[in-house]
């Protein structure tokens, strides 16, 4: 069993959103202290959008998979 290492001076995740104009991750430090409403600007295609708290996920979970009915 691996045990994960964090150096105490490192916030010890950060939040992602995807951009919603050209769905890039967006990394947000401290995900614990933004608003319920918070804008970001993108720094790949440089737009600024309103993300809500609640889209944020953890930088090490993985997006939500799509369903493909493969049937
Ligand atoms: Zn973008």
């Amino acid at each position: 069993m691996s045990q994960l290492q964090f150096s105490q001076s490192q916030p010890r995740d950060r939040g992602v959103v995807d951009c919603a104009k050209c769905h890039s991750p967006i990394y947000v430090d401290k995900p614990g202290s933004v608003a319920i409403e918070f804008s970001v600007p993108c720094p790949k295609c440089g737009h600024r959008g309103m993300y809500f708290k609640r889209m944020m996920r953890g930088e090490n979970e993985q997006p939500e998979r799509r369903r493909t009915p493969r049937e």
